[in-house]
């Protein structure tokens, strides 16, 4: 029930409420999390913007369905638990998805609202009410059902995995989730830093999981310490899940790149994220000493403006982000785009680097690059950059973090011969069931598209749940008759 009473034009008079920020001077020298969350009374206000249409199109716009209307309406209704709860039916991870999901092209992009005004706030509210409820230590379980006897192995434990473990525990399946390393959360934990979610609250909704029942196995390397058919077969699971992410770091191929200084982004962030780099010595972990150094991160997505922003947090001098194109056609989040601006950090636009260079040491001391112009659309849309002749300069640096993208870990594949790959080294799977080529087993997340969201890779999740749940009551797979009854 809708405690807004407001006429419709009331509610567009409403103003979006602002994100309570940390200030910029402050922040840039601390870990803590930039944004800080609306209050009770900035929540209900900005609930009550919502025209709480009769066909919610904004729903159409989040890859994994939350009923964005209903919840809503619950938080005018003063119900923020039982809003949070509307939210896990379709959505394990709130407080994470509220925080990190690019809204603006998704649920808010969709938002009548937002064609005359601003698009009502979703993320702030989804946000604010996963907050609450973990403040309020009642997080809000869903019902589950009796045990069914079979075996879900799922092998990552990244939004694929963790989504997945939450649809099949809740259907009465035994779920157990392999990870590599030594925490569950996958780039939620070792890739997004602390400053844009923190990770006590990915490790609360980990622990949600667990208290509905999913076990969790760390420091197992699937191909290595077990394979999918030793899962199969002699520990007897039924289905399998691979939802082990594109982790694997791409390299810029250009001389220098082996010199002490030059980090891939994962290392540079993983060190930071999930060693406590920022600590050392407290915690045994080093990482470049930026303090004091002028440092460089090249690429233009989230991973880029996370590594810079976590370099001038190290204390960099100067920390200048470098990318080929223009500011227009930066992948990553316009939010980070200005917050890392109002943080110090420079941009070195339509620049592209073509050596690093070191001292007699070994040691990074700049960067070669050279000046690029826009060119005509390629493949992707977008214009292409093409170098100007003759114009190379040279950018002095201590360090520098390449930042242009992942691929395929081909680990799995490549213990498990009979499952398909396609010519990148993803795992090939059927888009709507998302069923590999070997009997039983099913992949989702970035393992199958190339890196992408965390809320596509939770709704990729989810869909090889619901296969996995058919094929478990069924036994059927592709082709074949259904089992006689
Ligand atoms: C720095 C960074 C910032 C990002 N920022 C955003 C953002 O703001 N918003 C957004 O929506 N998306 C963002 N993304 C993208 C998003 O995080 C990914 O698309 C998403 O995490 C993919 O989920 P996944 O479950 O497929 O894989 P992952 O999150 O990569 O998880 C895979 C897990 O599998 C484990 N694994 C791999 N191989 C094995 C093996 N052989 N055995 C056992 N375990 C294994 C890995 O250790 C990892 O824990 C960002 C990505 C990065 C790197």
């Amino acid at each position: 029930m809708s405690g807004n009473t407001l006429p419709p034009k009331e509610r567009m008079k409403i103003p979006r409420q602002a994100m309570p920020e940390q200030e910029a001077d402050l922040r840039r020298h601390t870990f803590t999390e930039v944004n800080q969350g609306l209050t009770v009374l900035g929540a209900t206000t900005e609930a009550l913007r919502c025209l709480e249409c009769a066909k919610p199109v904004c729903m159409t716009g989040c890859p994994v369905g939350v009923k964005i209307r209903d919840f809503v309406e619950l938080i005018t209704a003063g119900d923020y638990l039982g809003a949070a709860s509307k939210i896990r039916e379709d959505n394990v991870l709130p407080a994470i998805t509220g925080r990190v999901c690019p809204q603006e092209t998704q649920c808010e992009g969709c938002c009548i609202l937002g064609k005359k005004f601003e698009p009502l706030g979703v993320g702030y509210l989804e946000r604010f009410v996963a907050d609450y409820e973990r403040e309020q230590g009642r997080i809000g379980l869903p019902e589950i059902a009796p045990p069914t006897g079979k075996r879900v192995a799922i092998i990552g434990s990244g939004p694929a995995g963790l989504s997945a473990a939450g649809d099949l525990v809740r259907w009465g399946h035994a779920v157990t989730v392999f990870e590599a390393l030594h925490e569950i959360g996958g780039v939620l934990l070792y890739g997004i830093p602390e400053f844009r979610l923190p990770k006590e609250i990915v490790r609360h909704e980990v622990n949600a999981l667990g208290q509905m029942g999913v076990e969790f196995q760390t420091n197992v390397v699937v191909g290595k310490t077990v394979t999918i058919d030793e899962l199969m077969t002699e520990d007897g699971y039924d289905a399998v899940l691979v939802a082990t992410g594109a982790g694997l770091p791409k390299f810029m191929d250009i001389p220098g790149e082996h010199l002490s200084g030059v980090y891939s982004a994962n290392e540079f962030l993983t060190r930071v994220n999930l060693m406590h780099a920022n600590d050392f010595p407290k915690y045994d972990e080093p990482v470049f000493d930026c303090r004091g150094q002028d440092i460089a991160v090249i690429g233009g997505g989230n991973t880029a403006m996370d590594a810079v922003r976590t370099a001038a947090r190290l204390g960099a001098r100067t920390s200048t982000l470098i990318y080929r194109r223009t500011e227009a056609e930066m992948p990553a989040r316009v939010e980070e785009v200005r917050h890392a601006k109002q943080e110090g950090i420079d941009l070195l636009t339509l620049a592209n680097p073509v050596a690093f260079l070191g001292d007699d040491e070994g040691r990074l001391t700049a960067v070669r690059c050279i000046r690029m112009e826009l060119g005509a659309p390629d493949d992707s849309g977008r214009r292409s950059p093409v170098p100007i002749a003759g114009s190379e300069f040279e950018l002095p640096v201590a360090m520098a973090v390449v930042a242009l993208g992942t691929g395929a870990n081909p680990l799995v594949q490549s213990s498990t011969p009979d499952m398909a790959t396609n010519r990148k080294g993803y795992i090939a799977a059927d888009p709507e069931t998302l069923r590999t080529s070997k009997r039983g087993v099913f992949a989702a997340g970035d393992i199958v598209t190339g890196g992408a969201t965390v809320i596509l890779a939770m709704a990729a999740g989810r869909t090889a749940a619901a296969s996995i749940r058919d094929y478990l009551d069924t036994g059927r797979w592709d082709g074949e008759p259904p089992s006689p009854a």
